[in-house]
């Protein structure tokens, strides 16, 4: 039976490894694709980094006020990028 496993992977090498050595036969990603929808793409396009995604779940936050699932990281960072203070 297919295995799917899910939790803490953020690093392109880390889900490539879990499938080399069998660990698993799928790698499933949820919040790191809330932070960056594209995360995909962009690894299968060679930038390689690990997901921006902090793992702080913050984004279940708005789902509680009925405001749907969104990365409150990457809002707060549009905020500063905005207000001009983007180190603050
Ligand atoms: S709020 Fe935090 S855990 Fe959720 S997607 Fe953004 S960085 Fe990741």
């Amino acid at each position: 039976m297919p295995l799917m496993l899910v939790g803490g992977i953020r690093a392109i090498e880390t889900a490539e490894r879990l499938v080399a050595s069998q660990v698993t036969d799928y790698i499933s990603l949820c919040r790191p694709l809330i932070r960056e929808p594209a995360l995909v793409n962009r690894w299968k396009s060679g930038d390689r980094r690990p997901a921006t995604c902090v793992s702080d779940s913050g984004c279940f936050t708005p789902g509680f006020e009925n405001k749907g699932v969104s990365c409150v990281v990457e809002e707060r960072e549009r905020r500063r990028t905005a207000s001009g203070h983007p180190t603050e």
